[in-house]
């Protein structure tokens, strides 16, 4: 059974002018996601209106529904990793016509003046940038993300997603794919760089490739044995085994950066440990408190350095795409039909994906 919110008490202005839309969603943290109807804004000058034919799914998605960051607004509407067709195009808008190949991540709006903006850094905006989905605009009340059939994106924040890619296999760049590919370009990646890769999830699969294509010896750091033979496939020269205490040993002090896509809360120290001097480790997976206390003797005695990274911003994303077409790059999927997000959820909990899950919207 499908619940209407269209006309749900505070969250929707001008009721007649917007879209009706099927959507996927919950209507209060932990709950499972169910069939929602939703509206959509009318389009502003500068508006793209979308037909989502795709929509990933994020493992931030099931930390949202769950509100295990503590910022969920419900009701919600997750997806970020959108791909579909111009539907349609306000007046004022000048780089998508009717048809085009377009795609959405993680952010739709953002203040445009700050020194982060400035420099194409969106993500990290001043003034609080608009998520795609489970932030509060007064045009949108709360704003929906993919797992629905239509969405509106403001121009600036709608990237053109190259025809000769797969388009199942596009929809994770827009999170995991800007989120790896980001931090091994700030970071400087260059050939012959030894890179660690930790966790081979949807994230990691994707920094594998990256940093493959970039000349680095990769090296894929996993807690799944069983994993050793796809590492390889996706361009890891090496496979490391984290609970193997001996062959962590053997690799310390010798990579030049480590990207860690863990999760969830965990004992850093042996990661940083593999670090040779002056080399950094950057966290874009948890956002938790880690399980053991950071042994700052780790970082001291070789000038080694912890940092983290968001996403990406929408210039570097569309490079990051763009890139993706000439190296041949994408996303391992399953593909599934809606009625299959709960269950997608659940495998990913279990580790049991390999690698992104894929709703197809056009499938009941
Ligand atoms: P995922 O597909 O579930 O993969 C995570 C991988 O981490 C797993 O496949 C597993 O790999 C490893 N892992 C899981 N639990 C672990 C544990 N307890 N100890 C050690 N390793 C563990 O998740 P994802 O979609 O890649 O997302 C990863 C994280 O990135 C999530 O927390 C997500 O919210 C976050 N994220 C951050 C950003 C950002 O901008 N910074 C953007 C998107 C997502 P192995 O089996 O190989 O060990
Ligand atoms: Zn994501």
């Amino acid at each position: 059974m499908t619940t209407d919110l269209s006309a749900h008490p505070g969250k929707v202005l001008d009721l007649a002018n917007r879209t009706r839309v099927n959507a996927f969603g919950v209507q209060s943290a932990g709950e499972s996601v169910q069939p929602l109807a939703i509206t959509r804004r009318p389009l502003n000058l500068d508006d793209v209106q979308i037909e989502i034919e795709y929509c990933g799914i994020c493992h931030s998605d099931i930390h949202m529904v769950n509100n295990d960051w503590g910022m969920s607004i419900y009701p919600m509407v997750p997806g970020h990793e959108i791909v579909g067709r111009v539907l349609a195009v306000g007046n004022a808008v000048t780089k998508f016509k009717v048809g085009d190949s377009v795609g959405v991540g993680c952010l739709v709006d953002a203040c445009g003046d700050c020194p982060s903006c400035a420099n194409h850094l969106e993500q990290y905006c001043l003034n609080g940038f608009t998520l795609t989905y489970g932030s509060e605009t007064p045009a949108d009340g709360i704003t929906y993300g993919g797992y629905s059939t239509q969405i509106v994106v403001k121009e600036s924040f709608v990237l053109r997603v190259p025809e000769s890619l797969d388009r199942q296999s596009v929809a994770p760049l827009l999170c995991a794919g800007i989120t790896t590919y980001s931090p091994l370009k700030h970071w400087n990646i260059q050939p012959g760089d030894v890179v660690g890769v930790i966790g081979l999830g949807g994230l990691g699969h994707m920094g594998i490739q990256f940093a493959h294509a970039m000349g680095a010896k990769v090296v894929m750091i996993t807690t799944s044995e069983s994993k050793g033979r796809d590492a390889k496939l996706l361009g890891a020269d090496e496979v490391l085994l984290s609970k193997d205490e001996a062959a962590m040993k053997s690799w310390a002090g010798t990579f030049d950066f480590l990207l860690n896509t863990i999760p969830v809360g965990h004992d850093i120290n042996p990661y940083m440990a593999l670090l040779k001097v002056d080399a950094t480790m950057c966290v874009v997976g948890a956002i938790d408190p880690l399980t053991t206390g950071l042994n700052t003797g780790t970082m001291v005695f070789s000038r080694r350095s912890i940092a983290g990274s968001l996403i990406g911003g929408l210039k570097e994303t569309q490079e990051m795409l763009d890139f993706c077409a000439d190296h041949a790059i994408g996303a391992k999927v399953e593909v599934i039909p809606s009625g299959e997000i709960n269950t997608a959820y659940t495998r990913m909990q279990n580790n049991d994906i390999k690698y992104r899950f894929v709703i197809d919207l056009n499938a009941k």
